[in-house]
């Protein structure tokens, strides 16, 4: 699509979106609507062959969610958007849509837990195979690629250890074969990372979490170009049906205009308590993509505007004391999920990460000692003290 505006901050609240042709509301309107009526039955027909334009049926389409749609790809510098009904539904609409009987993935080492359920499924249904890559050099990569590869897919910060992996070597390595590149930029938002500029084909969103960023959604995005999203709506989202609800939609609309805003104040709190939690006596590990001594900074000094607002660390000690930890917090909450207004803390190898066989659990490097924190938009100093005592109780 084209972009009316050029500046971010300026596209989260603006794009499209035209009050004049909605009576001059300021905000979008909520179509909170199943069905359209048709002025005659030939009037009907010619929107079912696709003569006219218009709408007909809210899986098929509904205004609200059309402006949402416009604005994540404007945000995204991709073509097309698409919402679903959750992240998941728009990773299996995308991945359903690419593949067929027997072809093959190459995966990222680190996966949402339920993308690789979905993986695992697809594989012992329909002989959909994958293998895992580093995705560290080009050379591994191209050695995983077979001729049935029918994608990549990436998770860049990979959740939960926060490794980096280089979009741009990807989508070059993918351009040698012909294959589309598909990130899930959950993590990231488009405010600090854009794949498509980066090359890659296909981007995937949570929108529950950052995109959202007030805890009271559960949906999905999914940007590229137009003439692939065109077929995952005309297949897998209408014959399969994981759509959002116009509310939803209006819900991401209004959270989306403090995108920009909310994200800087979880990445200057998050590098607050980065600080203090790497010289604690009682963590082992701080993973955050914004550490300028991990070997992967140089990738986020490249591909991300700042460090997000997720930080993984290891305690010294047990599963057991892992989650006396957990217990011993005051306000922060205990809660999968990321990107809200809270604080959110988790223990990836019990909760998120329980769906993967302990052996690949391992080689994602998801101990019984990992801990998940999802740095919220409350004082740094609050966030801390609270983690601190925690941490002091072990
Ligand atoms: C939460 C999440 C998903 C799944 O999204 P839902 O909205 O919960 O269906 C996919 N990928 C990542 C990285 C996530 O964090």
């Amino acid at each position: 699509m084209s972009k009316k505006y050029s500046k971010f901050e300026t596209s989260v609240i603006h794009e499209g979106y035209n009050a004049k042709d909605m009576l001059g509301s300021l905000t979008t309107p909520l179509f909170q609507t199943s069905t359209y009526t048709f002025d005659t039955a030939e009037q009907g027909e010619r929107r079912f062959a696709g003569d006219e334009d218009g709408y007909i049926y809210s899986r098929l389409g509904n205004p609200t969610v059309k402006v949402l749609e416009e604005r994540i790809a404007a945000l995204e510098n991709g073509e097309r958007g698409l919402a679903f009904g959750s992240g998941m539904a728009a990773v299996s609409a995308v991945l359903v849509a690419l593949t067929k009987a027997n072809d093959h993935i190459v995966c990222s080492s680190g996966l949402y837990g339920c993308t690789f359920g979905l993986l695992t499924m697809m594989q012992e249904k329909y002989q959909v195979t994958h293998d895992f890559s580093q995705m560290e050099t080009s050379e591994e990569l191209r050695s995983l690629i077979k001729p049935e590869t029918a994608c990549i897919y990436v998770e860049t910060p990979i959740n939960p250890t926060m490794k980096l992996i280089d979009l741009e070597m990807v989508s070059q390595v993918a351009k040698e074969f012909d294959i589309p590149v598909v990130v899930d930029n959950t993590f990231s938002s488009p405010y600090l990372q854009r794949p498509i500029e980066l090359g890659c084909d296909v981007v995937i969103h949570s929108a529950t979490k950052y995109i959202g960023g007030h805890g009271d959604v559960v949906a999905g995005l999914v940007v590229g170009k137009k003439e692939f999203l065109d077929s995952v709506q005309m297949t897998t989202q209408k014959d399969i049906g994981g759509i959002i609800s116009p509310f939803d939609a209006w819900l991401l609309l209004r959270g989306l205009k403090t995108l920009p805003i909310r994200l800087d104040r979880h990445c200057d709190n998050a590098e607050k308590v980065f600080e203090k939690l790497r010289v604690h006596p009682k963590v082992a590990n701080v993973y955050y993509p914004n550490d300028t001594s991990h070997p992967d900074y140089p990738i986020r000094e490249k591909q991300m505007k700042r460090g997000g607002g997720v930080i993984s660390f290891e305690i010294k000690g047990t599963k057991q004391d892992a989650q006396k930890m957990l217990n011993a917090l005051s306000f922060l909450k205990i809660a999968v999920s990321l990107g809200d207004a809270e604080t959110l803390i988790e223990h990836p190898a019990t909760m998120t990460h329980a769906v993967i066989p302990e052996e690949f659990r391992r080689d994602m490097r998801i101990t019984d000692q990992l801990i998940r924190l999802s740095v919220g938009l409350e004082a740094w100093e609050d966030i801390w003290h609270d983690l601190e005592q925690a941490l002091d109780s072990i």
